[in-house]
C-alpha cells in the first residue's frame, strides 16, 4: 500500500452519495439530503441521501423478495463463500482509498483506520466466508426407533443500524455472518459515517452479490433507523451505539413482531493496575493509548483508571508525560495517534463532562480542553481526571472521549467493587504479575472480555459482547453467527 498517495485522495472531490437499494444507486424519494460535514475542518465534504421511511420500506421490500425468493439464502455455502471471498478482494483493493475517504468523514487517526477499518473488515469477511461450508448441523442421541435432526437455517432479513467510531469494522462483524448465513440484510449507517458503508456496497454488487441481498439506507436514526426496527418484515435486528438507542430498538420489537435485538452499547471499562503490574511503563503506554486513540471514540475504551494507592501518584505523573506527548491532530497524518472528535456535537458533550468535574472539585490533570481551533476541525486534549469519585458522572456514564476518569483502591475487594460499581459490563483489564490475582480478577469483574496485562488488540477468533447494560449477544468469533442461524430440528419416528 502506498501511503504517499493520501495527500491525493485527501484533496479528491466525493460525489454526493445514494443509497444501495435493489441492487441500484437511489436518493431520497423526496430528493432531500443532509450534509457531510468533515470532522478536520468543519467543512463540507459532500451530501447524504436523507432517507425517508419510504426509502426504507423500499430496502425491506428487496431484502424480504431476496430472502423468500432464495437467490442468496438457498445457495450453497460454498457458491456463498466465493462470492464473499470475491467482496473482500474488491475491498481490499481499495484499502486506502475507503480509508482515507473514512478518515475524511469521521476523523480516525489513519494509522488506526487503515488496520481497523478497510483491513478489518476484509479479515472479518473471509472468516465467516471459510467458516460457512465448516458448519454442521446435528443428530440428536436419541432413543432408538426416533431421528433428531438439527438444522441451521438462515434466519431472515436483518436490520443492522451502526455507529459513526469503526463503520467499516463494526459494519462487517454484523455483514459478515449474516451473510455467509445467507440472511438479507438491510443497513442502517450513522449520519456521520455512512460513505464508506455505501461504496462496500456497491462493491459486494460487483463481486456478484443478487441485488437486494444487501440493502444500504442513509439518514437519520429517527426516521431510517425507527422504520427498520418498527418492520414486521425484518426478523432480527442488530445494533452497535447509545443505551439509550438501544431501549428504543426493545420498545419497537416489542410494539412490532418480537424481532429478536442484540445490543452492543458501551461501557465504562475498568483498567486495574496494581502495584506489582509487571512493567508499569508498558502499563502507563497500553492505558494511554486504550483510552486516547481514536480520541476515545471507542466502546470498549479503558475509560476509568482503577490504580493501587501506593503507585497512584507516580503512575498519573508517567501517564500525564505520556499523554502529554501524543500527538493530536491532523487524522490523515500517518504520525497521528488520535484524530479529530467525529463531531461538534461530540465535542460539546465530552467538554461539558469536564466542566462538570471541575465543577465538582476534581483536579484536571491534563489536557481539558479543545484544541487546534484555527484548523476549524473538533480536536480535543487527552485528558486526565484524578479524584474521581464512584458516584460522580464521570464513573458511570460513558463520554465516548478522550477522557480519563482515575481513582485511587487500597485491595482486591476495593478494586473489584469499584470495577463493579456501574451498570455496565463491556470490557476491563488488570495489570499484575500475580498469577492467582489475575484468574481471581477475570473470574470477579463483571464484563464481556478482561484483558490481562493489556488493553485491547484481541482478535477475530474471541467473541466480542457485553453484560449488564452494554449489551447482550456476541459480534467477532464463530458465536456470531448464533444470531444469524436459526435452529430447527425435524424429528422421525424410524
Ligand atoms: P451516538 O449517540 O453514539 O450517535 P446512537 O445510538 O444515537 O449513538 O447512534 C447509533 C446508531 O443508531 C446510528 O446509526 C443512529 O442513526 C441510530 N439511531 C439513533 N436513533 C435511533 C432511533 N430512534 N431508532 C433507530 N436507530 C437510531
Amino acid at each position: 500500500m502506498d501511503i504517499s498517495q493520501i495527500e491525493t485522495l485527501r484533496r479528491l472531490p466525493v460525489a454526493p452519495a445514494r443509497h444501495v437499494i435493489d441492487g441500484a444507486l437511489h436518493d431520497a424519494s423526496d430528493g432531500q439530503v443532509m450534509q457531510v460535514v468533515s470532522p478536520i475542518n468543519g467543512q463540507s465534504l459532500t451530501t447524504l441521501p436523507r432517507g425517508t421511511d419510504a426509502d426504507a420500506q423500499a430496502a425491506i421490500t428487496s431484502a424480504r423478495c431476496a430472502f423468500d425468493d432464495g437467490r442468496w439464502s438457498e445457495r450453497s455455502p460454498a457458491e456463498r463463500k466465493k462470492v464473499l471471498l470475491k467482496w473482500a478482494d474488491l475491498i481490499e483493493a481499495q484499502a486506502l482509498e475507503l480509508a482515507v475517504l473514512g478518515v475524511r468523514e469521521n476523523g480516525t487517526e489513519i494509522a488506526m483506520a487503515l488496520k481497523a477499518e478497510p483491513l478489518s473488515a476484509v479479515a472479518t469477511i473471509r472468516y465467516y466466508a471459510e467458516a460457512i461450508d465448516k458448519l454442521y448441523g446435528e443428530i440428536a442421541p436419541t432413543a432408538p426407533g426416533t431421528l433428531g435432526l438439527v438444522h441451521r437455517e438462515p434466519a431472515g432479513v436483518v436490520g443492522a443500524i451502526v455507529p459513526w467510531n469503526f463503520p467499516l469494522m463494526i459494519g462487517a462483524w454484523k455483514l459478515g455472518p449474516a451473510l455467509a448465513a445467507g440472511c438479507s440484510v438491510v443497513l442502517k449507517p450513522a449520519e456521520t459515517a455512512s460513505l464508506t458503508l455505501l461504496r462496500i456496497a456497491e462493491l459486494a454488487l460487483d463481486a456478484g452479490l443478487p441485488p437486494g441481498v444487501l440493502n444500504v439506507v442513509t439518514g437519520e436514526g429517527g426516521t431510517v433507523g425507527a422504520a427498520i426496527a418498527e418492520s414486521m418484515d425484518v426478523d432480527v435486528l442488530v445494533f452497535t451505539g447509545s443505551g439509550a438507542t438501544g431501549r428504543r430498538l426493545l420498545e419497537a420489537s416489542a410494539r412490532s413482531n418480537l424481532k429478536r435485538v442484540y445490543l452492543e452499547l458501551g461501557g465504562k471499562s475498568p483498567n486495574v493496575v496494581f502495584a506489582d503490574a509487571p512493567n508499569l511503563d508498558e502499563a502507563v503506554k497500553v492505558t494511554a493509548n486504550g483510552i486516547f486513540r481514536n480520541s476515545g471514540q471507542v466502546c470498549i475504551a479503558g475509560t476509568r483508571l482503577l490504580v493501587e494507592r501506593s503507585i497512584h501518584d507516580v503512575f498519573v505523573e508517567k501517564l500525564k508525560t505520556f499523554s502529554e506527548a501524543m500527538t493530536v491532530g491532523d487524522p490523515l497524518d500517518p504520525a497521528t495517534t488520535a484524530g479529530a472528535v467525529n463531531s461538534q456535537r461530540q465535542l460539546q458533550q465530552n467538554l461539558e463532562f469536564v466542566a462538570e468535574a471541575r465543577a465538582a472539585g476534581r483536579k484536571i490533570v491534563t489536557g481539558g480542553t479543545q484544541i487546534l481551533q484555527d484548523t476549524g476541525g473538533y480536536y480535543m486534549a487527552p485528558t486526565i481526571v484524578t479524584g474521581v469519585q464512584p458516584t460522580d458522572r464521570l464513573a458511570q456514564h460513558e463520554v465516548f472521549g478522550p477522557v480519563l476518569a482515575v481513582q485511587p483502591f487500597d485491595s482486591e475487594d476495593e478494586a473489584v467493587t469499584l470495577a463493579n460499581g456501574t451498570d455496565y459490563g463491556l470490557a476491563a483489564a488488570v495489570w499484575t504479575s500475580n498469577l492467582s490475582r489475575a484468574h481471581r480478577m477475570v473470574r470477579r469483574i463483571r464484563a464481556g472480555i478482561v484483558h490481562v496485562n493489556t488493553y485491547g488488540g484481541s482478535d477475530l477468533t474471541v467473541p466480542l459482547g457485553g453484560v449488564g447494560q452494554s449489551g447482550n449477544g456476541h459480534d467477532k468469533s464463530l458465536h456470531a453467527f448464533d444470531k444469524y442461524l436459526d435452529l430447527k430440528t425435524a424429528w422421525f419416528k424410524l
